[in-house]
């Protein structure tokens, strides 16, 4: 079974997409896509070394050095990744705000009992 690596929820090819040793569950795609439609503050880490080398789990193509990418547990996913998702997969508009290089923490649901409203589909 694959779990998403961002909020550890069961994932299969219908909830969610799955790299070689990750996955992200359509949830998490989609809320990390509402964060950048929204724009971000600065990058948490956007100069040392160790950030720049930092690479997309998924695409292994993009690092923080040539753009943004959401960080949860030494797990990264970039920006490109997540408007893929949503337009090709989720067939979703996606609009991205310009976001500046560097790693951000990835935005986690809240805890359900704080949450305020359920928009989870099914
Ligand atoms: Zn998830
Ligand atoms: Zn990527």
């Amino acid at each position: 079974m694959h779990t998403c690596s961002f909020c550890s929820n069961a994932v299969d090819q219908d909830h969610g997409v799955l790299g070689v040793d990750v996955g992200i569950s359509h949830a998490c795609s989609s809320r990390a896509a509402g964060q950048v439609a929204l724009g971000l503050p600065k990058p948490e880490r956007s100069s040392t070394t160790v950030a720049s080398q930092a690479r997309c789990s998924f695409c292994y193509m993009r690092s923080a050095a040539t753009s943004a990418l959401f960080e949860s547990r030494g797990l990264h996913i970039c920006v490109d990744c997540i408007s893929l998702i949503q337009r090709e997969i989720l067939e979703l508009p996606f609009e991205a705000a310009q976001l500046a290089n560097g790693i951000y923490a990835f935005p986690h649901a809240l805890p359900p009992n704080k949450s305020l409203e359920r928009t989870r589909e099914g």
